[in-house]
Order: structure tokens, then C-alpha cells, then sequence
């Protein structure tokens, strides 16, 4: 028979030369465990997604009594489901008060999907901006507003009238004009290695944007649900953006995606076509329930509140004379080495210290911490004790020519 690591490399789909490769038993807190037994401290939580950590038992209690209701009912928007409701209605409270509708999906692409075709529909132009180094998804629009060729380039032709800018670049953002449906940003570019907004950013690009009534998009599936430090980024930016993209963390582990706006603005989805945008499986009973557990973990331990700490505390540890810089926000960070080897090595001896990390799609010489927000100080400190002699082991085996 064969083992379950030759079945994943013969009917598995494979994008990677060098995949991870782990297979694990089960998942708890911060800690995966292989099925040897092996322990691994989670540095990624699944890439921003098990933000109340691995299985917590409000999220798995909330599934259960879900999975003993209803699974699938209707295609989405048709039914009333206590799930869904539930959830939107407190996605609303939390949000600003012009982000009030909520669009349930799959995933952050398809988000980013409905996103562009309500921009257009509601302003009816088809110009989209987008930023330099962005990460929106791998789907064909969210392919097109992609801001580096590495990915994309292989794929054209790919979604018409789109202009790139340069993030953190006020005077490109003159290109937004008469002609723009939308700017579709990161507020934290995730992928591109945590770049942070320059101050005062974010306000001219909605400013623009209001003076030229093209919509602003913010993709916050990666920022969102505390990952920076506050519920979303743009708590901190103080700037509302017309549509929000939400995913990942939304689900709480299960699949879940969101783009969200006014009622005005999403109502132009009802008329001319109707059913302007169908998703069968989107907003599931079962990972909604699962979401708003979350969400309620999320605002009853504080995580989010907990996060300028525990990110304090891992800047602190992580002293090594091959870390050149720590970058980001709250426990969204990019640790930067003198050579993009030593991340290779890094990432790739990683579990053989217990660790799981992960590389940055844009950013090849800094590894990604972004672990489960209810990451303990202690553990913190295990993991960076373990990181700390992982890098010396780089620092041995490294050959830098
Ligand atoms: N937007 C951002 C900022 C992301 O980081 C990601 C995923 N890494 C996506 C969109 C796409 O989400 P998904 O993989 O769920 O389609």
C-alpha cells in the first residue's frame, strides 16, 4: 500500500517543487503534532486563519451544534439562516457604520471578486488601480490586480483597464481619476514582506478617491480579525474604505470569505442583472457558526489587545546577529536576514526544531511570524528559543559565497 506521503505527490495537485510536506495528526492551541508524535509551535496559524488557535473549544462547540441543525440549505441569499444572520449582524456592530452589508463567500479571492464587480456596477466605470507588490488572490481578476509579474505573467491576457501604482507613492496617486471604478490596497501589504503605510498614506488615498467617486477597496484578509493589533487595520488608519474584503480568519478555521459595504452601495447587485453576483456554497451555515464563535473569542480575551505585547516580547528574544530587521505590526512579522539563504535554510530546518514558518511571496530574504493570537508569553519564548538556535544552525551550515 502506498503511504500517504507518495499519495500526495501522485494525486495531489502540486504548485511546488519543495512543499512542506508535514502530515499532521492533530491540532491544539498553538501546537501541531505529527503522527510520529512530533511536536511542532504553529509560527503561521495556517497563514493568518487560526487566529483563536488551532481547534478552540467555543469554535468546535459551535460547529458541532451546527453540523445538528443543517449543513447546505439554498444557494446563498435566499434563506434565512440563523448562522449567517447572526454573524453579519455583529460583523456590523463592530464595523464603522457605512460598512453595515455583508456579502458572504468562500474565500478571500472570490471576496476580492465580488469586490471589483460591485465597484464597477456601482460606479459604472471599469478602470481598477492597484498597488505595487499587492497580494489579492490567485483568481483571474484577483490575478489582474496583482502587483508583482512573478505570479501573473504567464497568464495573460488578464482583466482589461487596470493601472498599477507604486504603494506609499502620494504623487501616483494622481493616476485616480474620472475614469477609476475602484482602488483596490492592502492597508498592511502582507505578501510584499509587512510593508506599513506611509503616514498620512491611506487618508490621501481615500481623499483622492472621494474627489474622483471611485470607490476604495481595502483587502483586509490577511489584517484583519486583531492579526495587527487592533479588530482590523483600518482601526488604527482611521480611514473607511466603500468596500472591505475580509476572509481567513473570518471562518475561525472554516472556509469563509466577505466583501462588505453600505446598503446603498450593494444594493446596485439587485437590479440590472438581477443575481449581479451567485455563490452556491457561499456564507456555509457551518462556517459561519464557526466565525462568530471566533469573532466572540477574538473580542472577549482581548487578542487583539494582547498583540502589541506578545509582539514586543518576540522582538526582544529574537536577537541574532543573522536578523538585520523586524518588521510589521502587532503578530503580523517579517524577520529579515542578512541573506535570502539563510531564510531558505531557516525555513526549510524549521520542523526539524519544532517549528512551523513560512516564506513571504514577494519578499525572499525575510520568514513570516504570524502565529495564533492566543500564543502564550511562555510559548512565545519556547518558539523563539528554538528559532534562535535554528538560525545558529544557519548561520553553521550557510555557505555565502
Ligand atoms: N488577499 C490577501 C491580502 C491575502 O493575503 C490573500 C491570501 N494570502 C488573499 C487575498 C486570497 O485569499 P484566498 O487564498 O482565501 O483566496
Amino acid at each position: 500500500m502506498l503511504s500517504n506521503r507518495q499519495l500526495f505527490l501522485l494525486h495531489l495537485g502540486q504548485t511546488s517543487t519543495a512543499p512542506m510536506m508535514l502530515e499532521i495528526e492533530k491540532a491544539e492551541g498553538v501546537f501541531l503534532y505529527g503522527t510520529s508524535g512530533e511536536k511542532y509551535i504553529d509560527l503561521i496559524s495556517g497563514v493568518s486563519v487560526s487566529n483563536t488557535g488551532h481547534r478552540h473549544p467555543r469554535v468546535v462547540e459551535a460547529v458541532k451544534n451546527q453540523v445538528d441543525s443543517y449543513l447546505h440549505l439554498m444557494v446563498y441569499g435566499e434563506m434565512i439562516q440563523n448562522p449567517q444572520v447572526r454573524y453579519a449582524a455583529k460583523l456590523a456592530g463592530i464595523l464603522p457604520e457605512d460598512l453595515s452589508c455583508i456579502y458572504f463567500v468562500n474565500s478571500g479571492s472570490e471576496a476580492v471578486e465580488g469586490a471589483l464587480k460591485l465597484a464597477k456596477r456601482y460606479t459604472g466605470r471599469s478602470r481598477i488601480v492597484y498597488f505595487t507588490n499587492s497580494y489579492h488572490g490567485s483568481t483571474h481578476a484577483a490575478l489582474s490586480v496583482q502587483g508583482n509579474e512573478t505570479y501573473r505573467n504567464e497568464f495573460r491576457p488578464l482583466l482589461p483597464d487596470t493601472i498599477r501604482i507604486d504603494f506609499n507613492d502620494f504623487k501616483s496617486l494622481d493616476t485616480i481619476d474620472e475614469h477609476t471604478a475602484c482602488v483596490i490596497a492592502e492597508p498592511i501589504q502582507g505578501e510584499a514582506g509587512v510593508i506599513l503605510p506611509e503616514k498620512g498614506f491611506l487618508e490621501t488615498l481615500k481623499k483622492r478617491c472621494t474627489e474622483q467617486r471611485a470607490l476604495l477597496i481595502f483587502d483586509e484578509v490577511q489584517t484583519g480579525f486583531g492579526r495587527t493589533g487592533t479588530m482590523f487595520a483600518i482601526d488604527r488608519f482611521n480611514v473607511v474604505p466603500d468596500i472591505l474584503v475580509l476572509a481567513k480568519a473570518l471562518g475561525g478555521g472554516m472556509p469563509l470569505g466577505a466583501f462588505i459595504s453600505s446598503g446603498k452601495i450593494m444594493s446596485s447587485l439587485i437590479n440590472n442583472p438581477q443575481l449581479g453576483h451567485i455563490t452556491t456554497f457561499g456564507g456555509h451555515p457551518v462556517c459561519c457558526a464557526a466565525g462568530l464563535a471566533s469573532l466572540e473569542v477574538i473580542i472577549e480575551e482581548k487578542l487583539a489587545e494582547s498583540c502589541a505585547g506578545k509582539s514586543a516580547l518576540f522582538r526582544k528574544e529574537l536577537d541574532h546577529p543573522l536578523i538585520t530587521e523586524i518588521r510589521g505590526e502587532g503578530l503580523l512579522l517579517a524577520v529579515q536576514l542578512k541573506n535570502r539563504e539563510y531564510v531558505q535554510y531557516a525555513i526549510t530546518h524549521a520542523p526539524g526544531h519544532g517549528l512551523v514558518l513560512d516564506y513571504f511571496l514577494f519578499c525572499s530574504d525575510a520568514f513570516r511570524i504570524a502565529p495564533p493570537l492566543v500564543i502564550s508569553n511562555n510559548e512565545i519564548k519556547q518558539a523563539c528559543r528554538q528559532l534562535l538556535s535554528l538560525l545558529d544552525d544557519a548561520q553553521k551550515n550557510v555557505n555565502i559565497r
